[in-house]
């Protein structure tokens, strides 16, 4: 038997594969007569969200569906930009039309400009032909223009890694009249919904393994991309200075000049920062994992010993920035100075041209 919603045939043993549906929910629901949907479609459609699926074959059954659609909505965090525009949906999408969303903009400070984070963005994604549409889902900015883009296809599919507010924008676009919808040849399983006479899709979030967030659990995931406004903290270290982000980033700094350096950092309100000195950073290190230093999730889901660290050494002047997948981002006042950052090995980080 087959799952209504995605095609996949029903099954019991694994959540994290598609069909999945609990045996005795299965029996329960067929007895009654209801339709029979796997549980990922049947939250989907009572929920308006698809939970991400391990697929063997995800990235051929999206690419599959990617040609059978007139445009494709590649969904960005603004507070995550290195997180979210991931190399291989750049890859996937390299030779079809987009439309770049610039997503949770209310976020930034109100200090910088609309058009200043449209230029940034622009220059961020240079020479590529996208058309850029910045939104915020929560204050319902942008909405209408990314609605009136939207119009001038037929058929559009909405794209973008986990936790950067696709769903959220499909609903605020789609409103609440949405369907689970099986798509020929694939059992990705994609919500699927009406606007006038344009078809729009919604697919899974696609997971990633260079952020921060990937590290944990759903539920702290969900700690670490809510958020009503950024964390931010300004520094002026000395030359003996190191500090803490959450707990599983540290950054020791180093500079010649007279004066001390002064950098912010952005961060989710959930990440607590700490400043020590590089005699004291060790020990504290290894002693207030999770207490002091809380790291922005439980300690237990992501016990220091069974991480290993990368780490690596940044100059940094006024106007650049060192963003760090999934955690946040150190934006500089006054240069120059060194960093040396470790933090799990796998995350991303990149220094970059000043956002703020
Ligand atoms: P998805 O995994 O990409 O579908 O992301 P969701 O739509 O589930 O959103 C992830 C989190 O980001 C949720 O806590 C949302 O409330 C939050 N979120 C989504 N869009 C925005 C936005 O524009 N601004 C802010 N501040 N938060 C947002």
């Amino acid at each position: 038997m087959k799952c209504k919603g995605c095609g996949a045939e029903i099954q019991h043993e694994d959540e994290t594969l598609p069909g999945y549906i609990p045996k005795e929910v299965f029996e329960r629901r067929s007895l009654a007569g209801e339709e029979i949907l796997c549980q990922r479609c049947f939250r989907a459609r009572h929920y308006g969200k698809l939970m991400p699926v391990r697929l063997e074959d995800f990235w051929t059954q999206l690419i599959n569906v990617i040609k059978e659609v007139d445009v494709v909505v590649w969904i960005l965090d603004i507070t995550d930009f290195e997180g979210s525009y991931d190399p291989k949906i750049f890859e996937v999408l390299s030779s079809v039309k987009k439309i770049l969303v610039v997503n949770k903009i209310d976020l930034l400070p109100r200090a910088v400009t609309v058009q200043e984070i449209d230029s940034w963005v622009r220059r961020q994604v240079l020479d590529e032909p996208f058309d850029v549409i910045l939104t915020s889902a929560t204050k319902r900015y942008g909405l209408r223009r990314l609605k009136e883009k939207i119009l001038e296809f037929r058929r559009v599919l909405f794209v973008g890694v986990t936790n950067v507010g696709k769903s959220s924008l499909f609903k605020e676009i789609t409103g609440k009249d949405v369907s689970v919808t099986p798509f020929p040849g694939t059992t990705l399983g994609l919500i699927r919904a009406k606007l006038f006479n344009t078809i729009l899709f919604d697919s899974p979030g696609i997971t990633t393994k260079h952020r921060l967030i990937d590290f944990l659990s759903p539920e702290s995931q969900k700690k670490l991309t809510h958020a009503d406004h950024l964390s931010r903290f300004t520094f002026k270290p000395d030359r003996n200075s190191v500090i803490f982000l959450g707990g599983v980033c540290r950054l020791d700094i180093d500079f010649k000049s007279e004066l001390r350096p002064i950098f912010q950092i952005f961060a989710n309100e959930a990440v607590k920062f700490h400043q020590t000195s590089k005699v004291k950073a060790d020990t504290l290190w290894k002693r207030q994992y999770g207490k002091l230093l809380v790291p922005p999730f439980d300690p237990q889901e992501l016990p220091i010993e069974s991480l290993s660290f990368q780490e690596k050494r940044f100059e940094l002047d006024a106007s650049e920035e060192l963003a760090i997948a999934g955690l946040g981002w150190l934006s500089v006042r006054r240069g120059p100075f060194e960093t040396c950052l470790k933090t799990i090995d796998g995350i991303y980080v990149r220094k970059r041209e000043a956002l703020i």
